[in-house]
């Protein structure tokens, strides 16, 4: 029996793909999986999975079984299982139908179809927004918009850029080769890591990153040089570089078409983060709901181990780059740095409090560089082709280009890769073939949900984050939804409140507390029935999550009712008119 082994020696997981990680578990016994598992780095969530696809759920047996040989006591192991979506405690849980419920599946009809699966459950957005409703079957995705027409599809190809647009991390991405170790090195892959393995220091490396002006493409924009740097600087080690794939804020789906369509870039990018940090270890942190582009990547980090392009001394230097691949469990906080930290070592996945910031105290306390897929996969080309050619993609003064996840009411939604600076009319009129079915604009999100809504003549905006800043919004990660006309605004923000209600993680009680009611009120099932109470109230929530809570999504959470309040007064004000409950109707633990 080979060994089910996420340590990526190339025949375990030659094997792992080839014949299913079910069925390669099979036959293990508890003891055996975790005696395997133990010894790994970050060995607690491939070791439930294992036992999850085992037995088609957790068990007691096995997770008592987990804390003894994992030493983590009982009752945190079963609080920070149950923390996410995805293990199931039921048997036949693991491969019960699960289905997208995001707002731009329900436009399509998720909940009728939710309704007609047996024993299917609803999971946020999944990150599929620019195809039909996407439906986990255990590891296999099937997507379509009725229980009969369900079908495996391979993740959307990024649509061309118009003539005379230059790309950075899709440059390549539409050459069928590149997912093979064998096309990506045909078109200049790891050219750039074989230059900084051997012919530049690491400042040389960092500066050249630095100088190119990237910042961090999954949200928080911090220069990407600079962090890079504070690792390398940082006292104490061993230095860990850790890829953010959780990609889990609704309406962003990029970062899956790089791993799907070019998953060597991605581990380029990874291993020149090491070589500049000093790092020998890496880990790839993967959201569940991309089970396909789990085994892609597994499969790539094998054959570039197995090839010496990864591992001891990666392409014949004296660099080791172990890049370790893990998969999360559902659960959106995980996104925030420090929360997929804590999931990585076994913790419960509660963001932690900063300072300390991670490039000093991050995994394991080690200093760590936490950067998203789209920041690593740029590395590559920048590397390769220089500073200036990067600067030179952005428009005006911006340097470089972002990836947007543009989807909802356009009629062509995908990912654009565009120059920063390009106006939004732009790319949803010119680029994305304008609003479907002739329709008027109504409004956009930004930022996934987190940025909340642009509409009227904010609209006029450019995609930077300087541009959409002025507007009280952000870029962030590059999830733009499209809502036309003929969209309830009140709906939209009320779906988007109870996602975050839904995910936040209770740490804080005004995020807890606040989001829950923002999501009643915006439901009309609470709050004051006088407009100018309600609107008074609905503020001062507002006011205290951004002041008060602990992380990014309690304190962005508020940017969905105060940009509704701000572009739809009218409609706010018959929502509460409406629907409003006296005083004495409200409930008793408000
Ligand atoms: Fe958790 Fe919300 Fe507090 Fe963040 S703001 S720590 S998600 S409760």
């Amino acid at each position: 029996m080979p060994p089910v082994c996420s340590e990526h020696s190339s025949l375990a997981l030659t094997d792992r793909i080839e014949h299913g990680v079910e069925e390669l578990n099979l036959v293990q016994t508890n003891e055996q999986l975790i005696g395997e598992y133990a010894g790994q780095e970050a060995p607690l969530l491939p070791l439930l999975h294992a036992l999850h696809e085992r037995d088609g759920y957790l068990s007691e047996d096995a997770l008592r079984a987990v804390s003894d040989g994992l030493r983590i006591p009982i009752a945190d192991l079963f609080g920070t299982v149950t923390f996410y979506h995805h293990f199931a405690r039921e048997p036949g849980g693991h491969r019960a139908p699960r289905v997208c419920t995001g707002y731009i599946c329900r436009l399509n009809g998720s909940q009728e179809l939710l309704a007609s699966l047996d024993g299917a459950t609803g999971m946020p957005c999944s990150g599929r927004c620019d195809e039909p409703i996407p439906v986990l079957l255990g590891n296999q995705t099937l997507v379509g918009l009725s229980a009969g027409a369900l079908e495996a599809r391979d993740t959307p190809m990024p649509p061309a850029a118009p003539d005379g647009v230059e790309e950075c991390v899709f440059a390549h991405i539409r050459d069928p080769a590149r997912k093979t170790l064998e096309g990506y090195r045909s078109t200049g892959g790891y050219e750039a890591l074989e230059r900084a393995v051997h012919s530049m220091t690491p400042d040389e490396l960092i500066s050249v990153i630095d100088d190119s002006g990237l910042a961090g493409r999954g949200g928080a924009g911090f220069p990407t040089g600079r962090k890079l740097r504070a690792v390398r600087d940082a006292t104490g080690g061993p230095k860990t570089v850790v890829c953010n794939a959780d990609e889990g804020e609704p309406g962003c789906f990029k970062d899956r078409a790089l791993m799907d369509h070019d998953p060597h870039a991605v581990l380029e990018g990874m291993a020149l983060a090491c070589v500049a940090t000093g790092a020998e270890r890496a880990f790839l942190y993967l959201r569940y709901e991309y089970p396909e582009t789990d085994a892609v990547l597994a499969v790539a980090i094998a054959k570039a181990e197995a090839a010496g392009v990864l591992g001891d001394n990666a392409l014949g230097s004296s660099h080791t780059i172990k890049i370790y691949l893990r998969r999360g469990a559902g659960a959106y906080i995980c996104g925030e740095e420090t929360s997929l930290l804590n999931s990585l070592e076994g913790a419960h996945p509660f963001p932690r409090n900063r300072p300390p910031y991670p490039v000093t105290n991050g995994y394991e306390g080690t200093p760590t560089a936490v950067n998203n897929v789209e920041t690593l996969a740029s590395l590559p080309p920048i590397v390769a082709r220089g500073a200036e050619w990067y600067r030179g993609l952005g428009l005006g003064e911006q340097a470089g280009t972002k990836v947007i996840s543009l989807s909802g009411d356009v009629n062509r939604p995908g990912n654009y890769e565009v120059p920063l600076g390009l106006p939004l009319s732009e790319l949803i009129e010119q680029w994305a073939g304008g609003v479907r079915h002739g329709n008027a604009i109504q409004a956009v999100t930004m930022a996934g949900l987190s940025g909340g809504f642009l509409a009227g003549d904010d609209l006029d905006v450019t995609l930077d984050e300087p541009s959409i800043r002025s507007k009280d919004s952000f870029l962030g990660a590059g999830g733009i939804m499209v809502f036309d006309e003929t969209r309830d605004m009140i709906e939209i923000a009320h779906s988007a409140m109870e996602f975050f209600a839904h995910e936040s993680c209770g740490k804080c009680f005004p995020c807890r507390i606040g989001t829950q009611r923002l999501t009643e009120r915006l439901a009309g099932d609470a709050g004051p029935g006088d407009v100018t109470a309600w609107l008074d109230e609905v503020a001062d929530i507002n006011l205290t999550m951004k002041e008060t809570s602990a992380c990014g999504l309690g304190q962005a959470a508020p940017l969905i009712t105060e940009s509704l309040l701000r572009y739809f007064p009218e409609a706010v004000r018959a929502h509460i008119e409406g629907s409003a409950l006296l005083e004495t109707e409200r409930t008793d633990d408000e």
